[in-house]
């Protein structure tokens, strides 16, 4: 997959997609030093370009490094990438890390910072799920307090667990899982974040141990504008019964309907179609 045609920047240069490669002593690749977003590119224009530029940015100073660029020089190399590619519509992924360098310990301070922009075009996240519903498994991992990882940063180390959730989750025919948090409470997908919809109102996870995602803060303003009561709080498992709808948001996986979670099923009904379309409408406007 590395040995293909495309260009990708990196550390401030355009170069072919299979030169784009790092040293085995990285250090992010032995301490999960590394920070990244994805974002979509939707007729030409990354929707929320310089807001992923400084997530970006915030997350790496969450893990104590700097990045080089400041959040509008990436935004000019994340369109420099969909423009070099000759992409209108693509997924962007930039990604910073801790290179190698003399420190091969846990710390890093001394080893360079490095940013690579990438793109390439990736269709529905869920595959044919965004249409008739995404089965959801129920995580055994939980997501940790902030007390013990950076949970708002959009951090690699915090994807170990949301790699194994998803990969116990495909064993079982499921898209994804959904994770609790470590008090019990309804937390996120493995890279989305989850809504619910009861008797024509909105709930959704207080994100106080998880990423706020873009797509989120999003759609609640969607929803508010459309006079929908969102309430934003914590979500306890007992209650997935009584909730009618349920739909994933994130920029890859956009609005994703959600049909079941373990045992509890949903209907794909008019307000997750309508808060659909709407986002649809807006992120291609
Ligand atoms: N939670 C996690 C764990 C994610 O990886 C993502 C995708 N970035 C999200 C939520 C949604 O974030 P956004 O809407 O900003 O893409």
């Amino acid at each position: 997959y590395d040995n293909r045609d495309g260009k990708i920047w990196m550390d401030g240069q355009m170069v072919e997609w299979r030169d784009a490669q790092v040293h085995v002593l990285t250090h992010a690749l032995h301490y999960a030093s590394s920070v990244f977003e994805g974002e979509r590119a939707y007729n030409g224009k990354i929707f929320l370009s310089h807001e992923h530029s400084k997530r970006l940015h915030f997350s790496a100073g969450q893990l104590d490094f700097e990045i080089p660029w400041t959040a509008e020089e990436i935004d000019a190399a994340k369109d420099a990438v969909l423009k070099a590619n000759g992409f209108t519509n693509a997924y962007v992924r930039a990604v910073a890390w801790r290179g190698a360098g003399p420190d091969m310990g846990v710390a890093s301070k001394r080893n360079p910072v490095r940013l690579s922009i990438a793109a390439w075009e990736w269709g529905n996240y869920y595959g044919d799920a965004k249409m008739k519903g995404a089965k959801l498994d129920i995580a055994k991992w939980k997501r940790p307090s902030p007390e013990t990882e950076p949970s708002f940063a959009k951090a690699a180390g915090l994807y170990m667990i949301c790699t194994m959730a998803k990969h116990a989750a495909e064993a079982k025919g499921c898209s994804d899982a959904m994770m609790f948090d470590y008090r019990g409470y309804v937390a996120e997908a493995t890279g989305a974040n989850i809504f619910f919809v009861k008797d024509g109102e909105v709930h959704t996870p207080l994100p106080d141990c998880f990423l706020n995602g873009l797509t989120r803060q999003t759609v609640i303003k969607l929803l508010k504008e459309k006079g929908v009561t969102v309430h934003e709080r914590h979500i306890e498992p007992g209650e997935l019964e009584g909730f009618e709808q349920c739909w994933l948001t994130g920029t890859a996986a956009e609005i994703t309907p959600v049909g079941q979670i373990g045992d509890y099923t949903f209907d794909v009904g008019a307000l997750t179609r309508d808060i659909s379309e709407t986002y649809e409408k807006l992120v291609r406007a």
